[in-house]
């Protein structure tokens, strides 16, 4: 059995605020608003993942409300849904995102984004897309008020996987 979820989140800009997108820390002048350190691609990610076997969402599991996630690292959020999925008997097989930003510019940084994402969900950096993209100055994220990502990821049953993965290379 083979299913997909969609993932979204976004959050304001804020000065005095590090940021953090797809867990690795970007040098800019701003960071994005939140009560966890606000990682808006990792957050899409976890919305995908837990939508793809309508398990709820991040809010769900992680309430913003709760201190234990205030200025939490949001990899650790996205490492307790893939166990989380581990332990329902699923297996990601891939995973992909687009974050909307007009600035700083994300493509140096998305090797990295790759390489830290696929480690926290155990899987291969083939397996991990992230692209990014501007809003070509339209709407809040044109005006840089904030950034915007979006996700969608794709599991199968672990008793499936076996054969999933036979045309991998
Ligand atoms: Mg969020």
């Amino acid at each position: 059995m083979i299913r997909t979820g969609i993932g979204y989140d976004s959050h304001r800009l804020a000065e005095g605020r590090r940021l953090v997108i797809g867990g690795v820390e970007i040098p800019h002048t701003c960071g994005l608003l939140g009560h966890s350190d606000a990682d808006v691609l990792v957050h899409a990610l976890c919305d995908a993942l837990l939508g793809a076997v309508a398990d709820g969402d991040i809010g769900t599991h992680f309430p913003d409300r709760d201190p234990q996630w205030e200025d939490a690292d949001s990899t650790v959020l996205l490492r307790q849904v893939t166990e989380r999925l581990t332990q329902a008997g699923w297996r990601i097989l891939n995973t992909d995102a687009t974050v909307v930003t007009e600035a700083p510019r994300l493509a140096p940084y998305i090797p990295s984004m790759r390489t830290r994402l696929a480690e926290v969900m155990g899987l291969e950096p083939s397996r991990v897309s992230v692209k990014a993209k501007s809003n070509e100055g339209m709407d809040a994220v044109g005006r840089r008020e904030g950034i915007a990502a979006m996700a969608v990821a794709t599991v199968c049953r672990a008793s499936a996987a076996n054969l999933s993965l036979s045309g991998d290379q």
